[in-house]
């Protein structure tokens, strides 16, 4: 399998502040493990230089006046929200982050390569049309979406595992039913939404599946999901596209959450992905990076993780921060797959008259 990464150094020119969680380091520490492990000298693997996103096609997500902050803010800096100020020179980089996102589409739909991988910041899963927050400015996923879509690729599956609720996206497509948003958080954590009676609106209703995880959820919780939810109801919508919200702040090293996901339960995960591609869409599939704050423990494993994972290479061997094993030990919480068990029950039956696939239990 051929995949392509999008990065760009520029991406490391973004920061907020150098203690903010979403820093550069987030891929320079990734960077430098991915040139060690000689990822960039495989033959299938190909790194995509990104473009910036035509204000065209960041303005089928976002409004105009939100577009024209940012581009004014940018010169000067501000603020949006607390945990999200424009540094000068932000849009610059938020549009590649988004173009980035788009060539690892386009790279996928003209066969250049088979799946691709955004390896992009700032992340965007939290920006909604009328604005950015929680470190996100523009909503990459969407857009690339809403590309995808005019390239004649309709229905699109979005899986987003970043540990936070994709509010963001979700907003942008809630009442769509062209895009079936699928989202694994975890519950209580910021932004507070993603219950699973959310379910879409209109003739998006069905089309939104939340299913919230309790702090302490592991790999079998994630694997449970996959099985339960993810995998029955991504077979039934039939999707032309599938693109994955991969934020990594589910690692059991994260310092701003509470989950207890491994990088090889991350590779797992990717996996199921790529098969469900391969089985249903001729292996259209693209990974956007969302979040992930453990710089040094956990993205490096995780990005490799991934990577792996798509280009369809041995993932038995996929490394966890050994030195941070014992966290793992505290942070995962048995009991925890007992309450995604019956959070999944519970989004089967709320969902059950939306998707035959959950209606037979
Ligand atoms: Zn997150």
């Amino acid at each position: 399998m051929r995949t392509g990464i999008v990065y760009h150094p520029k991406y490391l020119e973004h920061e907020q502040s150098p203690t903010h969680p979403e820093r550069r380091e987030r891929l320079a520490y990734t960077l430098d493990q991915l040139m060690e492990e000689g990822i960039f000298d495989l033959e299938n693997i190909v790194l995509l230089e990104p473009f910036e996103a035509e204000i065209q096609d960041v303005l089928e997500v976002h409004t105009r006046e939100y577009v024209d902050f940012l581009i004014k803010t940018s010169e000067t800096g501000g603020f949006i929200d607390l945990d999200t100020n424009v540094p000068v020179g932000l849009v610059d980089v938020a549009l590649l982050a988004a173009g980035g996102a788009i060539r690892a589409a386009q790279a996928v739909i003209e066969s250049e390569v088979d799946n691709a991988f955004a390896m992009i910041r700032p992340p965007g899963h939290h920006a909604k049309p009328h604005t950015g927050a929680g470190f996100c400015y523009l909503n990459n996923m969407a857009i690339m979406v809403r590309w995808i879509q005019k390239k004649g690729f309709r229905k699109v599956a979005i899986i987003d595992w970043d540990a936070h609720h994709g509010d963001g996206t979700q907003e942008i497509f809630y009442d769509d039913d062209s895009v079936l948003f699928i989202s694994t958080h975890q519950m209580p954590l910021y932004p507070g939404t993603g219950y699973p009676y959310e379910t879409g609106k209109g003739r998006g209703e069905g089309y939104t599946i939340n299913v919230p995880l309790p702090p302490g959820t592991s790999d079998e919780g994630y694997f449970y999901v996959f099985e339960k939810v993810i995998e029955p109801v991504i077979q039934e919508f039939e999707p032309d596209f599938i693109a994955v919200s991969a934020g990594q702040d589910n690692h059991f090293t994260d310092p701003i959450t509470g989950l207890a996901l491994t990088a090889k339960g991350y590779a797992e995960i990717m996996k199921r992905a790529v098969n469900l591609a391969s089985e249903l869409c001729e292996g259209r599939i693209v990974t956007v990076l969302e979040g992930g704050y453990s710089v040094e423990h956990a993205l490096p494993y995780t990005n490799l993780g991934i990577i792996a994972a798509m280009a369809g290479m041995d993932i038995s061997n996929i490394r966890e921060p050994e030195n941070y094993l014992s966290e793992l030990r505290w942070r995962k919480k048995y009991y925890a797959t007992d309450r995604v068990v019956e959070n999944v029950e519970e989004v089967r039956r709320i969902h059950s008259k939306y998707w035959e696939c959950f209606g037979d239990d």
